[in-house]
């Protein structure tokens, strides 16, 4: 088997309502796919995280060293494609790009072997997966205060026990409005809060503190992720578990945040660590750690579906009766080809999603969609 083509696919479609996490406005959303075609037939597919232009000229750029390849040799193409990238970026677009590369060739694996992905790396620890709904952005043109409070009732509503929302637009509104949906989705529903790097460490602090008895399970994000120091800052400075990783790209990022004990929860995302081969070695990593780790996702069918393959995989840490079970993140804000783009949606049933079952990523592509989506 030859690969014959890679082909990036970049998506977008104009958002009606707009919203904001700490340092964005969402006006439109983005994404880049990548397609892996071989001389038999296989078509595997994947995705990266962030910038897709940018992805996609990577992507492109990487494809000559790709193309004629055996698709079975992950590993060797892996190192080659990063090896010859890494000196001018050993993060961001070089693993970016290389992780929708990565997943499509895992997927073309699962098609050629006529098994899961999760099969491939060794096998299900679970195939049902319980999901945190996450939304809970700034609406721009609306009370932020009111639309969250409605927004992650809602959740609750549809069947989900956990959300995670935004935070990073000032510590005194930013308490106020977590302690509204805390009440809102009741004290038994799990709660998730996400700086996106919008604070410094003394205002980290405070807000930690400030929110210290509404139960919360992370706090992520609160400072931007080049400053491990001040990650260290905020975990002794309050209370709440501070959780990072999606923008550290490759085991060398995390291999360092780890040994500072930067985190207490690695949040590596397989559409920016560099796919499913290295997160892998993340995994590892975080088990001799002792660290928890739960992956990040934002992204179409694509994405969800290489994420849930990890999430099958990750082994219980550490084993015993009742497990503790890392919760999928599943992206609630508006976007139409998130799953139009694949012939069967990824959906929640009482918050919980199922690992998907067939060879490769387990899902199938609409090209008509794509199509519709692409620029
Ligand atoms: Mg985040």
């Amino acid at each position: 088997m030859k690969i014959t083509a890679v082909r990036p696919h970049v998506l977008r479609y104009e958002l009606e309502d707009h919203f904001q996490s700490a340092f964005s406005t969402f006006i439109d959303r983005w994404a880049c796919l990548v397609e892996i075609q071989c001389d038999d037939g296989t078509v595997g597919w994947g995705e990266c995280l962030g910038p897709s232009t940018a992805n996609a000229a990577v992507v492109e750029a990487m494809a000559s060293l790709v193309v004629g390849r055996d698709p079975l040799e992950i590993e060797p193409i892996w190192l080659e494609l990063y090896n010859q990238f890494r000196d001018q970026g050993q993060r961001g677009l070089t693993l970016t790009a290389l992780s929708g590369i990565d997943i499509a060739l895992w997927d073309i694996a699962g098609k050629h072997f006529g098994v899961p992905v999760h099969v491939l790396l060794g096998g299900a620890f679970r195939k049902e997966i319980p999901a945190y709904a996450t939304g809970g952005f700034r609406p721009v043109g609306r009370d932020r205060r009111a639309a969250l409070e409605e927004e992650t009732a809602g959740y609750m509503a549809e069947g989900f026990t956990a959300t995670k929302i935004k935070i990073g637009f000032g510590v005194e509104e930013d308490a106020e409005v977590i302690a509204a949906v805390r009440a809102a989705i009741g004290p038994d529903a799990r709660l998730m809060i996400d700086a996106n790097h919008g604070y410094d460490a003394i205002e980290a602090v405070a807000l930690g503190n400030r929110v210290a008895d509404l139960d919360i399970d992370w706090f992520e994000e609160p400072v931007t992720p080049e400053l491990l120091d001040a990650y260290c800052e905020v975990r002794a400075g309050q209370p709440l578990p501070v959780a990072a990783g999606e923008t550290w790209h490759g085991r060398w990022a995390f291999a360092e945040a780890i040994q500072r004990r930067a985190v207490d929860i690695l949040q590596p995302d397989v559409c920016g660590c560099g796919g499913l081969t290295e997160m892998k070695k993340i995994i590892s990593l975080a088990e001799v750690a002792g660290l928890r780790l739960v992956p990040h996702v934002w992204g179409t069918a694509v994405q969800i579906a290489a994420s849930l393959q990890v999430h099958a995989i990750l082994p219980p840490s550490p084993p015993r009766h009742e497990r503790y079970q890392p919760q999928l993140e599943f992206d609630r804000t508006p976007n139409p080809y998130r799953q139009a783009i694949v012939t069967r949606p990824i959906e929640h049933e009482k918050g919980m999603v199922a690992v998907p079952e067939g060879p490769g990523l387990g899902i199938e592509i609409n090209r008509d969609m794509v199509e519709k989506y692409s620029v």
